[in-house]
């Protein structure tokens, strides 16, 4: 064994060792709590898989986020060396069977350059299987495509709407547990039964696949024809797979088919399954001892990454959940160190606060403990409770980055990929849409009556968005556009030629997406308010202008690069000249569904040197220093609204619910503060979440917030109608929440009664505002 193999698996503890070393013909399931080294002891799993002469090509890696993909590619490679890394294929379970339906796709009846529908176009297309069934009348073929909020006046009634939601969600858990209509048919769902299949007719029809169908796909194509699962586990020798707790059965269906060589290693932990929304099913533990009759076990029991302190509270909140189906003793030999702080905050701004003080205290000079930025992560539910630290954070020059995908949500952003998706074969009519409405350089009225005259023209003649717009600009069929507007239609038409001149010529993607962004016209990005208003991580930590988007997209183009090439700084230019820029760029598009599609699911955590910040989804396996989870309030932990699809509590949503705050409690390596906030930014008072009080008394330390004084004492004295209402503050102006904690309502104001003004902070704010002060004590 190569001296680099030995040192790594010297590294790890007896249990691991035996798990990464055990007769690799045997399946081996590792499941132990987080921080346990699971992960580490999946690299050395790999190492010996190697070491016994299974080549590197023949080895797939499972993991569920892009992130951790990459991460894992990287330790690899400092052991086992770039080359064999490089030939190692680590995947996510989307881009795996992406590349496996694309390589067979007129077995499924779509041609190789099927499109993935995202969230939107797949809400677009429930609701037309959801009108078809009722009423068997359809819309034009070419809107299905679009997302709902570019209807272009097409909107459906409302009933549609919400209707939708729930189908969404039922074709959802359709696909991830890979019912087909007739299956639903035979249980007696017959409606259900139909709007699953009108759904697959729609995707059929306009040459598309869902994300979730991108699985059920694969495993059809293994299931029903021979040669392609021949081939397949001909290639795939030994499977590794991290995180298991968040397979799907669609997915697990998968790796079942594929691992019929037995050499098959799942690691996981079911507490930390967080996805049950995405069709995430811990019951694929029962399922591969099943399967898998003659496996081995290794439970890894020693916390290697959290203090004593945190590792029990973190255990004696999980211990409350009753559905658990191994239940695991972590210990851990670090020091005790410093008890958790629960920290209240009288609202969110005061949250804030606290933050960025905490942040500047321990990275400053002055510090007992010196920490780095890039040693502290803030945790939250939801993306917008991190909203206020961005801002924050910029003011305070703290350095941050934002975790998540919205950018690729951003109508700006998916112009200029609606731009790129022109250039390749069997561009869909959404995306040429997309294109003008970025392009044109009208008022939104006037542009919407350009579209709506090519697609008027496009069904009346059966044509394709992009033929119909040829036919009108080259003034064969003008009909009443004036003449700039058919001036700029033609412009648009003679972009996108030149657009795919650039990319035909030999060019770097980065400079063909460059020029691609250089094209959207400044008025469309005002009118989108792309300059002011752009999520995702260096986009708000830079200008906020087009070069932050730029910078965003090319950043990718380098993740996707060393991703899905593994190549290093310096081979990259030669990867992208090789393989032709058509090819990569068809590859990045792909790439970019599946950014898209992973909704919670993190970019690279590439950022040493700044704060991230990141939902609790989102930072799975990863792990810092100082960890701040905010908002831990009923309402967000536990959520239990539509947000998450459970519509109302119950054992199972409570559970995963307490599973999500355990993951975020075990990212903390010294030290975690959890806070939560007494109101919220409409003045409701909010509860500190129910798990809170399931971490002893001894584990934690409490810091009550002063100000909470303040709220009772403006309860009280508002509701004696003694409330001094700032004269500032003009009728039927809403004043800001700052405006009203700071001066309105503050105690050194409250002077005089007054009833006009109760009746007026009534007639302003509602009847129930006053009552919202009612503080209770804690
Ligand atoms: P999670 O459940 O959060 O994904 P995990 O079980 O995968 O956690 P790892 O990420 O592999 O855990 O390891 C957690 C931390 O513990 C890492 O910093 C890792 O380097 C360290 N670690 C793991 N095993 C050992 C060991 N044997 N000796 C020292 N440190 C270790
Ligand atoms: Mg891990």
């Amino acid at each position: 064994m190569p001296d680099e193999y030995l040192k790594y698996l010297q590294s790890l503890n007896d249990r691991q060792r035996e798990a990464a070393c055990s007769d690799i013909a045997t399946p081996l399931m590792i499941a132990a709590g987080p921080g346990s080294g699971k992960t580490s002891t999946m690299v050395g799993r790999v190492l010996m898989l190697l070491n016994e002469g299974i080549s590197a090509s023949n080895i797939l890696a499972m993991t569920f986020t892009i992130a951790a993909a990459s991460e894992m590619r990287e330790r690899i490679a400092k052991v086992a060396g770039k080359a064999a890394a490089k030939e190692l294929t680590i995947s996510t379970f989307h881009s795996f069977s992406l590349q496996l339906c694309r390589l067979h796709a007129e077995k499924l009846e779509r041609t190789p350059e099927f499109l993935i529908y995202g969230h939107g176009q797949q809400r677009r297309a429930i609701i037309e299987a959801v009108r078809l069934s009722e009423n068997g009348k359809s819309w034009p073929k070419h809107n299905v495509g679009m997302d709902s909020e570019e209807s272009n006046g097409l909107t459906s009634p409302h009933h549609f709407k919400d209707a939708s939601k729930k189908w969404l969600k039922f074709v959802t858990q359709a696909k991830a547990s890979g019912k087909t209509p007739a299956e639903y048919s035979k249980m007696g769902n017959e409606i259900g039964a139909e709007i699953l299949g009108n759904y697959n007719d729609i995707l059929k029809s306009c040459n598309a696949l869902d994300y979730h169908d991108l699985i059920s796909c694969s495993v059809k194509l293994l299931m029903d024809f021979p040669e392609v699962l021949k081939e397949s586990q001909d290639s795939w020798k030994a499977i590794v797979i991290d995180e298991f707790q968040d397979t799907s059965a669609m997915q697990y269906s998968l790796l079942r088919i594929l691992a019929s060589h037995n050499h098959i290693t799942i690691v996981g932990d079911d507490d930390q399954s967080i996805f049950s929304f995405n069709g995430a099913d811990i019951s694929g533990f029962d399922s591969f001892r099943k399967d898998f009759p003659i496996y081995k076990e290794i439970r890894l029991n020693k916390n290697y990454r959290s203090t004593r302190y945190i590792v029990e509270a973190a255990s004696c909140v999980i211990k409350n959940n009753k559905n658990r189906c191994q239940l695991k003793n972590v210990d851990t030999d670090n020091s005790s160190g410093s008890k958790i702080v629960i920290k209240e905050c009288h609202n969110e701004d005061a949250q804030c606060a606290f933050v960025v003080d905490k942040i500047l205290e321990t990275t400053s000079n002055q510090s007992n403990v010196k920490c780095s930025f890039g040693n502290i992560a803030i945790l939250y539910r939801r993306q917008v409770s991190g909203k206020v630290f961005q801002t924050a954070f910029r003011e305070r020059k703290i350095p941050f980055n934002v975790h998540g995908v919205a950018v690729y949500r951003k109508k700006v952003v998916r112009a200029i990929i609606a731009m790129l998706r022109t250039t390749l074969p069997g561009c869909d009519d959404g995306s040429y849409r997309r294109v003008f409405k970025a392009l044109l350089p009208f008022e939104k009225e006037e542009k919407k009556k350009v579209i709506d005259y090519i697609d008027k023209i496009s069904t009346a003649r059966k044509f394709s968005f992009i033929s119909a717009a040829g036919e009108i600009f080259s003034a064969k069929v003008s009909g009443n556009l004036k003449r700039p507007q058919l001036t700029q239609g033609r412009k648009v038409l003679l972009t996108l030629e030149m657009i795919s001149k650039l990319v035909h010529r030999e060019q770097s993607i980065s400079a063909v997406i460059t020029s691609v962004a250089n094209m959207v016209p400044q008025k469309y990005l005002l009118e989108q308010r792309a300059i002011v208003d752009v999520d995702g991580g260096k986009l708000l930590n830079e200008d906020n202008d087009m070069r932050s988007v730029l910078q965003y997209l090319l950043d990718d183009i380098s993740d996707f690069l060393s991703t899905h090439f593994a190549a290093a700084e310096g081979e990259r230019e030669v990867v992208e000249g090789d393989k032709g820029c058509l090819n990569l760029l068809k590859a990045f598009i792909d790439y970019i569904s599946e950014r898209e599609s992973e909704n919670f699911r993190s970019r690279r955590h590439d950022n040493e040197t700044s704060v991230t910040l990141t939902t609790i989804h989102q930072s799975k396996g990863l792990e810092w220093d100082i960890v701040f989870i905010i908002k831990v309030n009923e309402c967000e932990i536990p959520l239990l609204h539509e947000f998450n699809g459970s519509a109302k509590e119950n054992g199972a949503s409570i559970e995963e619910e307490r599973r999500l705050l355990y993951v975020a409690m075990t990212r903390a390596r010294t030290k975690l503060f959890i806070l939560y906030v007494l109101t919220d930014s409409n003045w409701q008072m909010l509860q500190p979440s129910r798990f809170l009080r399931e971490i002893p008394n001894h584990l934690r330390e409490e810091q009550a917030d002063i100000k909470k004084q303040d709220l009772q004492s403006k309860h009280h004295d508002i509701s004696k109608g003694t409330t001094g209402l700032s004269a500032d503050l003009r009728p039927n102006i809403r004043p800001s929440e700052e405006d009203v904690v700071q001066n309105d309502f503050h105690p050194s104001k409250i002077d005089e009664a007054s009833t006009e003004l109760t009746e007026f902070v009534e007639a302003n704010f509602g009847t129930g505002f006053l009552k919202r002060f009612c503080v209770d004590e804690r």
